[in-house]
């Protein structure tokens, strides 16, 4: 059992002053795993204050110091990388080598690209008379989800350190062990006191780090509806905002592509991380004359992706996260079938076998209408719905019919024609003919999927201010 019950705030472990706890699941086994000690918002405040009175030397150090901690981080964190992967399959439900190379290996390898990044930014620059700098916007509160909680995490915390901000952590309270592993790097390390700063809890300690006068921005990753009251809290002191938000996401496959690759490609990008994933391939748009094919072949892949335990080999779908999420999920598949989507397979009952663990069965609708709740919002399970279109212009108005906008795909012959269809889906990403995640390329949303950009040069210049000098 990992029992966490400390804080760690200005370079220590303190206790904190709520005595009130949450208990962190095993999602396979449903047995407790960890237990761990919520702050309240004095301790907030405590955190602030020693983030603040960090800020005025940290924000000095030089570029290349900064980023020597955080390539010092990204190496500590790989030495226990086997650790980190085992952690979060065990709080997130993540197949083991999946959760080696996503949920283990991604993390690593943003702190470790800080170094390159900060060679990216242009830190001064002449217009004429003035001398156009870049400084760190300040103290950071970073408040993030569970479905890739360490990701998550360093994708705020890395740049924001190698900007010379400093920060307040609060990592989701359903997997929030792994943020303790981090917390533990950052002090072997020897990062200066109050320059990084956990504090644990849920909504009410993100509220009060989005209210806080001494914090200069927030930047949160989790669903539209919180990110919603966490912009509502910031304007009151008109904080800088970042909001990397939830996701319905189009694969549009086009007439002349590869059906097999598309298809099958689609329904494994549908359930990575059991569907748990914002930029989810949830819906997939196939023309008409072709969806008789698509359902044979979507099934088929669907049925092949068995649930199963994720320590064990070749499990390449696990449970949920938790109780909650897997009934959500099982009652958006029960709305699909109430509104008259077709079910091609999967349901609303446990996987055989699996009773035990929050497993849901991989599940795929067809003839979904645009309409349609499983067509509009999002589910954050392995649930996936095909949508017939008729022509070009149509898919392109469908894939677009969406108060999100974070990511999408397009499959085609001509890699051109893809190119011209993927302009035309308003969000942030768009992958052509299967093009792979990028770990440097900016991420993030249009529309409700939030605003501002993560990873890479422009994940960083998130957490700069521009000031310009008159000479
Ligand atoms: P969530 O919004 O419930 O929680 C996210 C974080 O916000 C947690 O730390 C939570 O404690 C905190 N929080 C909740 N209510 C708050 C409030 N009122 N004020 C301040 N903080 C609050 O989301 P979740 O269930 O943890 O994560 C799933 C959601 O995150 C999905 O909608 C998913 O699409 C989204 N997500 C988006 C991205 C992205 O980059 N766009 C990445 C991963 C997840």
């Amino acid at each position: 059992m990992d029992v966490r019950d400390k804080l760690y705030i200005d370079g220590a472990w303190v206790a904190p002053t709520s005595s009130e706890t949450v208990e962190v699941t095993d999602s396979t086994t449903e047995e407790v795993i960890g237990i761990v000690h919520l702050a309240s918002p004095a301790d907030v405040d405590t955190a602030v204050k020693a983030a603040r009175a960090a800020f005025e030397e940290w924000s000095q150090v030089s570029v290349s110091e900064r980023t020597k901690f955080t390539s010092r981080i990204g190496e500590a964190l790989g030495a226990r990388m086997a650790d980190i992967a085992q952690l979060i399959a065990h709080e997130v439900g993540m197949p083991l080598s999946l959760s080696m190379m996503i949920q283990a290996g991604l993390p690593i390898s943003t702190f470790l690209s800080m170094a390159d990044v900060v060679e990216q930014i242009t830190w001064e620059q002449q217009v004429g008379n003035s001398l156009v700098v870049r400084e760190p916007v300040g103290v950071v509160g970073a408040i993030t989800p569970w479905n890739y909680p360490l990701h998550q995490i360093a994708a705020k915390v890395a740049p924001a350190l190698a900007a010379g901000c400093t920060v307040v952590l609060k990592p989701s309270e359903v997997a929030p062990l792994n943020a303790y592993v981090l917390a533990e790097v950052i002090h072997d390390v020897g990062l200066p006191p109050g320059v990084f700063n956990l504090v644990a809890g849920g909504a009410a300690v993100g509220e009060a780090i989005a209210s806080h006068p001494g914090v200069d921005m927030v930047s949160f990753t989790g669903s539209t509806r919180a990110g919603r009251r966490v912009s509502e809290l910031a304007s009151q002191t008109v904080k800088r905002v970042a909001l990397e938000l939830g996701g319905k996401s189009a694969n549009v496959i086009l007439e002349d592509a590869n059906l097999e690759k598309a298809v099958a490609t689609g329904v494994t990008m549908c359930y990575l991380n059991s569907g748990q994933t914002c930029s989810a391939l949830t819906r997939m748009l196939v023309p008409r004359s072709r969806l008789a094919d698509v359902e044979a072949i979507a099934t088929r892949e669907a049925e092949a992706a068995t649930p199963g335990d994720p320590f064990a080999d070749g499990t390449r779908l696990g449970p949920l996260v938790s109780a909650v999420q897997r009934d959500r999920v099982r009652s958006y598949i029960q709305k699909g079938i109430d509104e008259g989507a077709k079910l091609l397979t999967g349901g609303t009952d446990a996987p055989e076998g699996l009773e035990k663990g929050y497993f849901v069965r991989p599940t795929v609708f067809s003839e979904v209408r645009r309409d349609m709740t499983i067509a509009q919002e999002e589910i954050f399970g392995p649930v996936l719905s095909i949508l017939p279109y008729d022509t070009e212009e149509e898919a392109i108005a469908i894939a677009n019919d969406s108060s999100y906008g974070l990511a999408g795909a397009v499959w085609a012959e001509d890699p051109e024609r893809a190119k011209q269809v993927a302009r035309r889906i308003r969000t942030g990403q768009v992958d052509i003919n299967g093009g792979s995640f990028n770990p440097l390329a900016p991420f993030g949303g249009f529309k409700q999927s939030g605003h501002g950009r993560e990873l890479g040069r422009f994940g960083l210049e998130e957490f700069l201010e521009i000031k310009s000098l008159q000479l």
